[in-house]
């Protein structure tokens, strides 16, 4: 079985994805010729630094977290430089169950041990986000937006040139997560609605499909925030 299928998006622009179970998150990988920009680790099931050096050649990866969960964090420990936000720093300095895998898989028998999986999520992050950092990363040049409510410490990665959004879990096709133990439905709906006056033509979610298209865009914006004030 294949453990990751990386897919190019565009030029120096890669999806990866843990194929571990269907709900799996989006990872993104730009590469250019100093380093790469890793956005999020996965699981850590699988090897996935070994996997992007195999594939694109060594280099320093530096890794940015969209926000705390498990399937965004696990695989954190594999990398040297890492970038969380400060108000979702614990989930990596004291993970708990709620954000570990076998909070997802408590009745499979592939990670149910709860203590080696808590611990396998504990790692110290180098950098501290707070939003309005930029990363230029070949063309692109990101600004970190602070877009809470999926999580306190829910980051987007947005590049006015290129009019492309990294969303993390704020933004995808289907089945959005505001209830979670530490969710804010209130922070959700402000977030999705500061990023929907934002020019997007190719947005990376942090699940599902890659969404190409303003129109397409604004019409999922508009969706979630529907789906959010009526509930
Ligand atoms: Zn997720
Ligand atoms: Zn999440």
């Amino acid at each position: 079985m294949e453990k990751f299928k990386i897919t190019k998006v565009k030029n120096n622009i890669f999806k990866i994805e843990e194929m571990l179970y269907k709900e799996h998150a989006n990872l993104y990988l730009f590469i250019s010729d100093n380093f790469y920009l890793l956005v999020d680790s996965g699981t850590g099931f699988w090897n996935l630094k070994e996997k992007i050096y195999k594939t694109f050649g060594n280099n320093t990866i530096l890794l940015i977290n969209t926000h705390g969960h498990y399937d965004h964090i696990g695989g954190n420990k594999q990398f040297s430089f890492s970038a969380i936000h400060e108000n979702d720093l614990k989930s990596l300095t004291n993970p708990t169950k709620e954000n570990t895998v076998s909070f997802k898989f408590s009745k499979s028998d592939m990670l149910t041990n709860n203590n080696e999986s808590i611990k396998s999520l504990k790692s110290a992050p180098n950098m501290i986000l707070h939003g309005g950092e930029k990363i230029a990363v070949g063309k692109f040049i990101f600004k970190i937006l602070h877009t809470p409510g999926h999580s306190p410490g829910s980051i987007s990665l947005y590049d006015e040139k290129n009019k492309t959004l990294v969303s993390g879990d704020m933004l995808y096709n289907g089945k959005l997560y505001y209830n979670l133990p530490k969710s804010d439905k209130f922070q959700y709906i402000e977030s999705l609605k500061s990023t929907k006056k934002m020019k997007v033509q190719t947005l990376l979610a942090g699940h599902n499909e890659i969404i190409l298209g303003e129109e397409n865009i604004q019409k999922l914006m508009n969706k979630a925030i529907f789906e959010l004030e009526e509930h």
